[in-house]
């Protein structure tokens, strides 16, 4: 659908510095299956501009990690030993949850957050919305069984984002482990580990003896510095949700990680066309917290509606404003789903004349053969003046479609010299009725892959009716044509 005369109503500056327009269009005329209407639908669209970003608010922030890395590898293992094995604060003895994501503080102070659910189908889930949350891929590779299919997949995956990968290279405890087997399989995927004198930083690891965990959440941290990963904790907040879900007891909870600004308790935020007044932050561990800013996990209470894993959530000034943001967007959406109705009324109506089409088509055919198939009738009496020869068939074949076949064939086999005359069609077996039918029409059965039942046998035999047996299509036709062709008067 052309898009017209976009106007812009409004720009405007953002106290966050964001520079914001709001534009309308007209969408022009409309179609709803067969009705055509001037629809002048209008719609306004808010558009935040991208804000350079301001050196003296940047700070730096926990990166984002996803694990990933072949199935039976231990990322699962991994993303426990790290939940439950975190230096956290001694006074909070918090049972830690599955929230979506959790952050690791090593007793230096650095943290790492973690996206809790391992695996590719996550960080693609996350990827089909746009959401580029991921800073650092860790690599998981069990050092037992070395690269496999779903290990190459996710480096694919890591480059294709353009995301750093730090290896894990776990179950080192294992007796079948061989950390430099695998650093050799890697290298043969095009990752080349700092040992064999490449920039990839890789880790030897038991997830499941919790060794090295330390070393390896540093070798992130390492990489963190490297890529200067940071974020403005001022201004409006931008997260993305990793994970949604409704409890029980608490309602709608959405977990986000923050990408720029900081949330706080009694902010308005939207996403999609939900939207919610932060009433609680709290993090894996159950523990309320005040805000959240750049690189952290937050559990939020306040959703109306829950948004999707991957959606963007924008923090609004007001409630008021919130509200006009949804009311667009729903709009927009309004709009969307009109335009599907309207493709879908129109596919309906397409499919109702083919339909159609094929009814009156059928209906055709049946009326040519409509006599043949009102069951046993008067021979004709030859008349003096007609002397055209005739051919008299009954055709019985094993199932519908081929006998739509024969019939459809037959039907541009009819002659000025020769009347072929369909006696009479069917499905199954020949029947005594069928026998009949061909003694008082003099008439020859064409059975198609269909028997004489035994018990007729007799009357066949008696009626010298003829029975010509066929399993090839052409060569029936072969038969008939050939019949048509004797019945000819010879030509001088
Ligand atoms: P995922 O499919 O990658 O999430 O793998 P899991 O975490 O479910 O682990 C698969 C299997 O490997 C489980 O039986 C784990 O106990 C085992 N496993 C994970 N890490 C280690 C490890 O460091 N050493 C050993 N020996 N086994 C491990």
């Amino acid at each position: 659908m052309p898009i017209t005369d976009i106007k812009i109503l409004q720009q405007a500056i953002h106290r966050s510095g964001q520079r914001m327009k709001i534009i309308e269009f007209n969408i022009g005329r409309h179609t709803l299956g067969d009705q055509i209407k001037q629809m002048t639908l209008q719609i306004r669209l808010m558009h935040i501009q991208d804000r350079p970003l301001e050196k003296k608010t940047w700070k730096p922030r926990p990166p984002v990690v996803t694990v990933m890395g072949h199935v039976d590898h231990g990322k699962t293992t991994l993303l426990d030993a790290l939940r439950h094995s975190r230096v956290v604060d001694q006074e909070f003895g918090g049972i830690t949850q599955h929230i979506g994501a959790f952050c690791v503080k090593l007793d230096i102070g650095a943290q790492v957050t973690f996206l809790d659910t391992p695996g590719h189908a996550a960080f693609s889930a996350m990827r089909a919305r746009g959401a580029n949350l991921t800073d650092i891929v860790v690599l998981v590779v069990a050092a037992d069984d070395g690269v496999m299919e779903q290990t190459v997949e996710s480096v694919k995956m890591a480059r294709e984002s353009r995301v750093p990968i730090v290896v894990a290279i776990n179950k080192i405890d294992s007796p079948k482990a061989d950390v430099e087997r695998t650093e050799e399989m890697l290298m043969q995927i095009g990752i080349q580990v700092e040992k064999l004198g490449g920039d990839v930083q890789a880790v030897p690891i038991s997830a499941l003896k919790k060794t090295n965990l330390q070393q390896l959440v540093e070798a992130i941290l390492l990489q963190t510095e490297l890529l200067g990963i940071g974020g403005d904790p001022t201004g409006l907040a931008e997260a993305t949700v990793v994970e949604s879900k409704i409890d029980q007891h608490r309602g709608k909870l959405c977990t986000v990680v923050v990408q720029r600004g900081t949330i706080k308790k009694g902010d308005i935020l939207v996403s999609g066309t939900s939207m919610a007044k932060v009433r609680l932050l709290r993090d894996a561990d159950g523990k309320l917290l005040d805000s959240v800013g750049p690189g952290y996990p937050a559990e939020i209470e306040g959703w109306k509606d829950l948004p999707p894993a991957g959606a963007l959530v924008l923090q609004v000034e007001s409630e008021r404003r919130a509200k006009e943001v949804l009311k667009i967007r729903k709009e927009a959406k309004e709009m969307e789903k009109l335009d599907e109705d309207a493709k879908v009324i129109q596919q309906k109506t397409e499919q109702h004349h083919r339909e159609y089409r094929d009814k009156l088509e059928k209906k055709r055919r049946l009326g040519f053969f409509k006599m043949r198939r009102e069951g046993p009738r008067q021979p004709e009496i030859p008349r003096d003046d007609d002397d055209t020869p005739s051919l008299n068939l009954i055709i019985k074949a094993d199932v519908d479609g081929t006998l739509e076949a024969l019939l459809d064939t037959l039907d541009t086999y009819q002659s000025n010299e020769c009347k072929m005359d369909l006696v009479h069609y069917g499905v199954g077996s020949i029947t005594q009725t069928d026998i009949e039918l061909a003694e008082t029409f003099n008439g020859i059965i064409y059975a198609f892959n269909v028997d004489v039942p035994p018990n007729l046998n007799e009357v066949l035999k008696n009626s010298k009716v003829e029975v010509r047996h066929h399993n090839v299509i052409y060569k029936l036709i072969d038969d008939v044509r050939e019949e048509i062709n004797n019945k000819l008067p010879a030509k001088e």
